[in-house]
């Protein structure tokens, strides 16, 4: 069976899942298999619970009659059946990578196009070769436009992501120092992040630009298709201000003021500003959308909790992310503790990236200096380092910290967010 003798079926179905649990009438389920679990043994089942079809990859499992298909790789025709997709759609689709800021700035051009369209958008964190299959073909007919995360941590990922998305917008929301590893250093993540733009260019598709971003300047330079913001001589230009630790923006008259906090969020949300304002939303409507979004869980969070300010990013940290969050809270008004993790998956450069982080930390002068997790303990010889979550919590208990305001920031692996029902 090819893909396009499938589509009519798929045009028919309720959505498509990979997840045997999430199964609902006229679903389509893709059986994926793992090491040590066969998912088409749930083939039967899944037709139970009200499966439309079923997709699997072993020959056995096949039953026609009761729509359960064989393919040689569900991942393949998953990948397949989206593309075929992507062809028959005719609105514009948004594509977003980089190595901070890709979930937040994404749920930001979401919020304000969303004022004006019915917009389809990656759901959480699905921004890889599964994710972004997923997330095209839940783009249904009523939708006027997507927005798509793709993330990834190695070479011609992106690529991979592009060919199955066909973004005709593109932005890149940053070039950190995330996923070294993969990527094999930093020259890595400029070349593996920039498959976007390699495919924008080729197609002739518009990339949007930060102009205060050399790196991004400089790989559009003489490319014509471009959205620009950041400087006074861009296509639209903000400035910033603050109030209570949150960031806002304003555009010619017009004063807007977010629930994020972080001077990175700045440009996430000029990104998304830029894009409304190019698909001609509204000001006043970009303003209620800036205002009402609230961040989800854990990234740059600000907590308010027996008089002290907690912001909680545990989310995730790198190199880069860590840099902006202390840049960042070094401005907090008050004493202030910072709470940081492990960055993990940094590779060869590990080591030096904690020190680098530390000696910042303690170059900005914050009034006490914490870190979790076994790469800051390698270089942190002070008492205040513990060797994973579980060890803090324990010091926690015993000892209150004193300080106005607390910042909790480390890579995901670390589970710090189960720190803060402890300070
Ligand atoms: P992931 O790779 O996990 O998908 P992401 O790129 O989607 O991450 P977000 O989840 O939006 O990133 O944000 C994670 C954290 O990155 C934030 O909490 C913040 O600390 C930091 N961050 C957000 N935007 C930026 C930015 N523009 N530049 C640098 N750091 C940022
Ligand atoms: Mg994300």
């Amino acid at each position: 069976m090819n893909t396009e003798q499938f589509y009519p079926l798929f045009l028919k179905s309720n959505k498509v899942t990979i997840d045997s649990r999430k199964i609902e009438k006229d679903d389509i389920f893709f059986a994926f298999s793992g090491e040590n679990f066969n998912a088409a043994t749930l083939a039967d089942k899944a037709v139970e619970d009200g499966a439309l079809a079923v997709i699997v990859e072993q020959k056995d499992f096949e039953n026609k009659d009761k729509n359960i298909f064989y393919v040689p790789s569900t991942l393949q025709f998953l990948q397949d059946l989206a593309v075929f997709h992507r062809s028959k759609l005719q609105i514009p689709i948004i594509g977003l990578t980089g190595s901070n800021g890709k979930t937040t700035t994404k749920e930001l051009i979401h919020a304000v196009l969303s004022e004006k369209y019915k917009v389809q958008y990656t759901v959480g964190n699905l921004n890889n070769h599964i994710g972004v299959p997923l997330t095209i073909l839940s783009i249904k007919p009523e939708h006027e436009m997507a927005v798509i995360e793709m993330g990834a941590n190695h070479q011609k990922e992106i690529e991979l992501l592009c060919t199955i998305s066909q973004p005709d917008y593109g932005y890149i929301t940053n070039f950190g120092k995330a996923h070294l590893e993969g990527f094999g250093g930093f020259e890595g993540v400029i070349k593996g992040k920039s498959e976007l733009y390699d495919f924008l260019k080729n197609h002739h598709r518009t990339i949007i630009v930060n102009e205060n971003d050399n790196i991004q300047v400089e790989k559009t330079e003489n490319y014509e298709h471009t959205i620009t913001f950041g400087k006074e001589s861009s296509e639209y230009y903000y400035e910033s201000f603050s109030a209570d630790h949150c960031v806002g923006l304003i555009y010619h008259e017009t004063k807007m003021l977010s629930k994020l906090t972080g001077e990175y969020n700045f440009t996430n949300l000029c990104a998304a500003a830029s894009l409304g304002l190019h698909f001609g939303v509204d000001i006043e409507k970009i303003k209620n959308a800036v205002e009402k979004y609230t961040p989800t869980n854990m990234r740059s969070q600000i907590v308010k909790k027996e008089g002290k300010t907690l912001v909680l990013d545990t989310y995730n940290a790198n190199p880069s992310s860590m840099t902006a969050s202390l840049n960042n809270f070094i401005t907090f008004e008050g004493s202030k503790t910072i709470i940081i993790g492990d960055m993990l998956e940094l590779g060869e450069e590990s080591a030096k990236e904690h020190q680098n982080i530390l000696q910042l930390a303690h170059d900005l002068g914050f009034d006490e200096i914490i870190t979790v997790g076994k790469h800051f303990k390698n270089v942190n010889s002070s008492t205040n380092s513990f060797e994973n979550t579980a060890e803090l919590i324990d010091y926690l208990k015993l000892n209150k910290i004193q300080s106005d305001n607390i910042l909790l920031k480390a890579s995901r692996g670390i589970s710090l967010e189960k720190a803060a029902e402890f300070i």
